[in-house]
């Protein structure tokens, strides 16, 4: 037998042994009938429902569970079934965590690591996965000789966006270091027991049932998307022993090649498993083994400039200087010009830098740009982008749009050198090179005068904001002559597709029709085609022939008919990363809504997990749909099944958070004022009954509508 092979085996083998005994352990301790599972997922134990279709819901179901694992191990002497051996190992390694959950426990709450990722994360993962915003996923096991390298490596990955996944004492290694961690930051530490390392194998299996509609016992399908389509790869620190070999195995045979640190001499398979002993090395060989390129920024200023410094947070105690717009004057501004009215690549600084000992200053960001086909219509999908661009900066934080906004700015930053001219190069950098296709030229200019920063406030932006808003406003789907497509999440979700209107937008609310619109004329062949109007059969579901035959298109046969206002008809697909999902509530003859950030239960009787699963992964699901937020105060909203009124519950943050809108929209629709006081939320009702005790109190429109069913 090779050596290879006998490694692996021996890990399968000790993983096999020990996850039998836990079983058994836990079955002698508690009982068969105890319940068991991850927390926030609708997927069960993941690896194990994905692999055999088996719902793992009590400790007695998990005997069975063993026994398939223990078949994987052949002990042949076959690369090919050696590898099934790793999966064996990730199936153990899924039952020894999944029973550290006993009895709703959450073993990780004093650990660094997180473990279990809930299922309503790897959905918004989904938009950022597929704009390449995050263009792989590492997995760093181990422990590093030194602890610097493992920390160069990880930030190395950080810089570029990729979302690391830290096992083992690598995660103190490179606390220890400074690199800053959290889902936010890219940098996710899930545990130090090797079998943690089953909380990233999860991710990917639970994307592939998610977003690939992968049907559960499809082995073969399974690991195809994982290979295909999960942009993942294991680097590994510090000697192996077999345990780690057969979970990289696993890792193998879902695709993602594994590059360790440690002379394995004939050991290596190329493509799948190498030796790097250069730490300097193994990022660019583990992106090249997964052919992931990264554009790397070369941008004129002093701090690091990556998507993965997004999330970071800016603690006041760390801040050296701040824009706010409770304290001062801000704003922020693109607007089109004529060729002659602008200078390119024109930076000015109108009022003191942030080095003349102030710590509050106003800012108007005011961006003039010309180009032979920019449009007016663009100007808010460029103006959009300078909240990702300035967080995108380490040490900056940015929140909030237009007049509304907050910058602050690291002393670390600061100190680093970073100014005001560097804003500057940031915006025009990336409008050059995210907009080239409309922009030709591009000047920016930065005031923190105060008396000049009211000025164009007052005289450029607000007019600007108010006619952009009007425009939005009139902008109905009967006002413009065509859709658009999105088909972005296909490399995911390779069926899905998004028709995206005025009144409707993306699933992932990310896409509205502007953005579409947009896309399609800074890429010509690319995710956002047009679709013609001509030729409506059907105004009130909303049927056209042209969104038929993209579809169709688009899905590659999977749909014939897509309605764009209708829940219950050819509803519109889900991919996965749906900001919000809605599901008939039979009872009251009306429809709840839940959003992804929801935990708790709806009077469904489901949660949002459990809901979502109910589509997704370009499936038509009628009763069930994934939508934007934004969606819900549309006058398309369920418009075949009467609009908003079959609102009938909502969580209450989402409630409120929509409540100024859809109030606005019931009151033109139905002439009902403050119609979200008729809607439920979990302060008043979790169930059914409940719920419909409140609606017939409040006398819900629901109630009198046509049956839904
Ligand atoms: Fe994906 Fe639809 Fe959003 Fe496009 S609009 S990114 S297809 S969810
Ligand atoms: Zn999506």
């Amino acid at each position: 037998m090779s050596a290879l092979t006998d490694l692996i085996y021996a890990g399968s083998n000790a993983v096999a042994g020990l996850t039998e005994g836990a079983v058994n352990d836990a079955i002698a301790k508690h009982g068969a009938d105890t319940p068991v599972a991850f927390p926030d997922t609708a997927y069960f134990f993941p690896t194990i429902y994905a692999a055999t279709g088996v719902k793992v819901k009590t400790l007695g179901d998990l005997p069975a569970c063993v026994d398939v694992l223990k078949s994987l191990i052949t002990n042949e002497d076959d690369i090919g079934k050696a590898l099934n051996a790793g999966l064996a190992t990730a199936v153990g390694a899924e039952i020894i965590e999944g029973l550290k959950y006993l009895d709703g426990a959450n073993p990780y709450e004093n650990e660094s690591g997180i473990g279990f990722v809930p299922d309503p994360i790897i959905r918004s993962l989904g938009v950022p996965l597929v704009t390449g915003d995050i263009p792989g996923v590492a997995v760093v096991l181990g422990k590093a000789d030194k602890a610097e390298d493992v920390a160069a490596v990880v930030k190395d990955y950080q810089s570029k966006g990729i979302l690391t996944f830290l096992v083992g004492d690598c995660i103190e290694q490179a606390a220890e270091q400074g690199v800053k961690m959290g889902l936010e930051l890219r940098v996710v530490p899930l545990g130090h027991d090797v079998t943690s390392v089953i909380h990233v194998v999860t991710v990917a299996i639970r994307a592939a049932l998610i977003f690939g509609n992968v049907q559960t016992g499809d082995l073969a399908a399974l690991l195809a998307y994982t290979k295909d389509r999960v942009p993942a790869f294991v680097n590994t620190f510090g000697p192996l022993n077999e345990v780690v070999v057969s979970a990289g195995a696993g890792a193998i045979a879902l695709g993602f090649p594994v590059v360790v640190d440690q002379d394995i001499g004939d050991l290596q398979v190329p493509g799948a498993l190498e030796y790097e002993g250069d730490h300097g090395e193994t990022v660019k060989r583990s992106l090249a083994l997964r052919n992931i390129h990264i554009k790397v920024k070369e941008l004129p200023i002093p701090v690091a400039f990556a998507a993965a410094f997004e999330g970071e947070i800016i603690r006041k105690a760390d801040m050296k200087v701040e824009f706010w717009s409770s304290k001062n004057t801000t704003c922020e501004l693109v607007t089109m010009r004529e060729a002659g009215q602008v200078e390119d690549h024109k930076i000015t600084l109108v009022g003191p830098d942030i080095d003349s000992g102030e710590v509050e200053y106003p800012i108007a960001t005011y961006i003039e740009v010309y180009g032979a086909k920019m449009q007016k219509d663009f100007e808010s999908v460029i103006e959009r982008k300078i909240h990702a661009w300035f967080n995108y900066l380490e040490g900056v934080m940015h929140t909030g749009q237009r007049n509304q906004i907050r910058i602050r700015i690291s002393k670390d930053a600061w100190e680093k050198g970073l100014r005001m001219r560097h804003f500057g190069e940031v915006l025009y950098y990336m409008i050059m090179d995210e907009f080239a296709a409309v922009v030709d030229k591009c000047q920016v200019t930065l005031v923190t005068d105060p008396d000049e920063a009211a000025r164009i406030l007052k005289e450029e932006a607000t007019p600007a904001y108010n006619a952009r808003d009007d425009r939005l406003a009139s902008m109905t789907d009967e006002s413009v002559d065509q859709f658009y497509t999105c088909t972005l999440c296909q490399s995911f979700a390779p069926s899905h597709v998004c028709v995206v209107t005025p009144e409707r937008l993306g699933l992932c609310g990310a896409v509205s029709w502007l953005d579409a619109k947009a896309t399609k004329e800074l890429n010509d062949a690319g995710p956002s085609q047009p679709i013609s109007k001509e030729g409506c059969t059907d105004p009130v579901k909303g049927y056209y022939p042209d969104v038929d035959r993209m579809v169709h298109e688009a899905s590659h046969g999977a749909l014939e008919h897509v309605s764009l206002y209708s829940i219950m008809e050819d509803p519109m697909t889900s991919c996965g990363c749906f900001e919000c999902i809605c599901g008939i509530e039979p009872m009251s003859n009306g429809v709840i809504i839940v959003n992804r950030e929801y935990k708790g239960m709806t009077p469904t009787g489901m949660t949002f997990g459990e809901l979502a699963s109910m589509t997704g992964g370009g499936v038509q699901t009628p009763g069930f749909m994934g939508h934007g937020r934004h969606f819900i105060a549309s006058h398309k909203f369920a418009a075949a099944e009467g609009g908003p009124a079959r609102i009938v519950w909502m969580p209450k943050e989402l409630k409120d958070d929509v409540a100024p809108r859809l109030n606005q929209t019931a009151k033109e629709m139905y002439g009902i004022d403050n119609f979200c006081d008729m809607i439920g939320d979990e302060t008043i009702a979790e169930d059914a009954e409940t719920l419909l005790t409140f609606l017939t109190e409040k006398g819900h429109p629901a109630l009198s509508m046509e049956p839904l069913m």
